[in-house]
């Protein structure tokens, strides 16, 4: 299978998805987590620490990537238009993780009204950093996405200083020592499963 996951905006939790898309992935089979992405950041993350996949960058991925059951890219932040039409074309599922805040949701709408008119419905968006209750900011995208009819994931990851340790320490957020590292990882559980529900589906 192949998950590519893109943002038109930086600092959307793009690259501690496709990280930890990537470490559920490895637990059903041989993954590669291709890093798209000119800032790098995956490659620092596994760079810093260990992680329990191989993280390769663009120009290394061909020769490579048939040796992979399942293979997650980690895109460009702000690609054009005209590479979302590539990328949406190109994998099994296009994830977009978005903030629950206004400048990222206004980022997504673009994305969204561009998805809507190459008429590819192999995306989902995935709500990440959702703050604990009682803000309802998580529950209030939903809504909005759903009543806009877009595809989005059941539940979205909880915002935890868990996944930004992970990042710190170059390692996954179950391998943080934190109170809710298991509850990150979780979150993170659920969204795969419901990845290989669609992809059974289809
Ligand atoms: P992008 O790849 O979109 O730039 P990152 O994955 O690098 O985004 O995340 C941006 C920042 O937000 C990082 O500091 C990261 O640790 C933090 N972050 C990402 N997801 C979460 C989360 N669920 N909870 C708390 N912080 C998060």
């Amino acid at each position: 299978m192949i998950i590519t996951v893109a943002s038109f905006k930086g600092g959307v939790g793009k690259t501690t998805t496709a990280i930890h898309l990537a470490a559920f992935f490895q637990g059903k089979g041989k993954t590669l987590l291709i890093d798209a992405d000119p800032n790098r950041s995956a490659l620092g993350w596994s760079g810093r620490g260990e992680l329990p996949f191989e993280v390769v960058d663009q120009w290394q991925a061909e020769a490579q990537s048939e040796d992979y059951e399942h293979i997650i890219i980690d895109t460009q932040a702000r690609p054009t238009t005209e590479d979302l039409a590539a990328l949406a074309n190109t994998c099994d599922l296009l994830v977009l993780p978005t903030m629950p805040d206004i400048l990222s949701l206004d980022a997504l709408v673009l994305t969204i009204e561009y998805l809507k008119s190459i008429q590819t419905s192999q995306y989902r968006i995935l709500i990440t950093s959702i703050p604990p209750k009682p803000s309802r900011a998580g529950d209030e995208v939903k809504k909005l996405l759903k009543d806009a009819d877009i595809p989005t994931f059941d539940i979205g990851i909880g915002r935890l200083a868990a996944f930004q340790k992970a990042a710190m320490q170059g390692i996954p957020v179950y391998d943080v020592k934190d109170q809710r590292s298991e509850r990150g990882w979780q979150d993170y559980e659920t969204v795969g499963n419901e990845i290989l529900n669609l992809m059974r589906e289809r």
